[in-house]
């Protein structure tokens, strides 16, 4: 069961106005709650109200949809108490946004970050049994891939509301969803998520940023729907492009996408590449690719490749695309040397053809002719 102070409405900003928008076309029995899980209720009993009503009048001529406008604005008003687990570079990236939208952001960390939270106005706590006594209704995990489960282990999970809603954003998405499944208790909720963003990426706003989700485990009373839609409402109004798709999924897409940016990222990153006075657009493209895929940790990095259990084949398929460009490029110069040494006009078709009747996977047709004589010899 939600006890009563599950929510909590904001007093300030789209509260109140949202009271006086009930006020001016329904009852005022609606309007004044006395907790903020009244307020609550009598939101949803006025959207029951208004369906009944749209039903009854479906042949009138409608401006808009009314109650989708009720329903955006009645959402807009709810304010959620979120607790960031995990206050890193992610962390902190995300608490900017959420504060800024009127929501309690409250956060807990490895490190001491109680300076950096209270200049985004977030109230820090060293403890995760204070935290957790704060009763937030979102439990935010923003660790790293790789200290997840120790982190989830280690929370005191009974100090927490019997129904909490578990939202994580790691960059993979099967492995905390198992986690989640095998760690929390039947009552808590659970969204996994995935900002297809960072804070180099994302710095000058969210619009059309993809955000992946899966509700992996959301219960069916309205409350609990309600929640998870205002938690994910938070990333829909800063514009993103929200994508509901299943784990599995998100990590096949992510190792063929993500996964292969990120190692080339690397790679490049290891070929110290810089500026020149005469770059193309194409090698800006490169610069700025290390540039937003060097700035997230190592851990990270190896996040993608040890947690998605595609990562692995793509790093062959990379491989193997390389040695097969060597092979197509050394192709090409063994035909130019062979019209050199010769002086024949073979034409590189001709040599392509002749190279291309070659068994295939027989590495002995590849060696050079006196090795083969003297295996033969043996
Ligand atoms: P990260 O290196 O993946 O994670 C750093 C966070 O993990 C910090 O809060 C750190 O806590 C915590 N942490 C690391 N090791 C720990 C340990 N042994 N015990 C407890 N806590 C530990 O970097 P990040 O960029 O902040 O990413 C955080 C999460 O967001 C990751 O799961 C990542 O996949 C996801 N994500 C990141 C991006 C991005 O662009 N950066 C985008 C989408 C999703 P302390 O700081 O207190 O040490």
């Amino acid at each position: 069961m939600i006890s009563s102070t599950n929510f909590h409405p904001s007093t300030a900003a789209a509260g109140p106005r949202l009271s006086s928008f009930f006020h001016r076309r329904h009852s005022a029995a609606f309007i004044s709650p006395a907790s903020p899980f009244q307020f609550l209720f009598c939101g949803a009993a006025i959207r029951r109200r208004l369906r009944s009503l749209t039903v009854r009048s479906i042949d009138a001529a409608q401006p808009y949809d009314y109650e989708s406008m009720i329903s955006n604005q009645f959402q807009k008003s709810i304010k959620l108490k979120v607790a960031i687990v995990g206050f890193g570079n992610f962390g902190q990236f995300l608490a900017k946004a959420i504060v800024r939208q009127g929501h309690t952001v409250l956060a807990y960390s490895r490190s001491d970050y109680t300076e950096a939270a209270a200049r985004l106005g977030v109230t820090f706590f060293n403890d995760a049994d204070d935290l957790c006594e704060e009763h937030p209704e979102v439990i935010l995990l923003c660790t790293s891939i790789l200290s997840t489960e120790a982190v989830l282990r280690s929370l005191p999970l009974q100090r927490l509301k019997r129904s909490t809603l578990f939202v994580d954003v790691l960059s993979v998405k099967e492995f905390p969803r198992n986690l989640f499944m095998q760690i929390l208790p039947t009552d808590f909720d659970i969204l996994c998520t995935h900002p297809m963003f960072g804070p180099e990426s994302g710095k000058n706003g969210w619009t059309d940023l993809t955000f992946v989700y899966d509700k992996v485990r959301i219960g069916d009373e309205e409350l609990k729907t309600l929640r998870a839609e205002r938690f994910l409402n938070i990333f829909a109004e800063e514009g993103c492009r929200m994508v509901e798709m299943s784990c599995a999924e998100h990590d096949r897409h992510a190792a063929g996408s993500q996964f292969i940016t990120h190692t080339t990222g690397r790679i490049l990153e290891k070929l110290m590449l810089t500026s020149t006075p005469i770059n193309t657009k194409g090698y800006e493209t490169l610069l700025n690719l290390v540039e937003n895929t060097a700035g997230d940790s190592f851990d990270l990095y190896y996040g993608l490749f040890m947690y998605n259990n595609n990562a692995m084949e793509q790093l062959e398929r990379l491989d193997l695309a390389f040695e097969s460009l060597k092979k197509e490029l050394f192709g090409h110069l063994h035909g130019v040397l062979r019209k050199q040494l010769f002086g024949k006009s073979e034409s590189l078709e001709g040599e392509r053809l002749k190279l291309s009747k070659l068994p295939q996977n027989n590495h002995t047709a590849l060696l050079p002719s006196e090795m083969v004589r003297g295996v033969d010899n043996k």
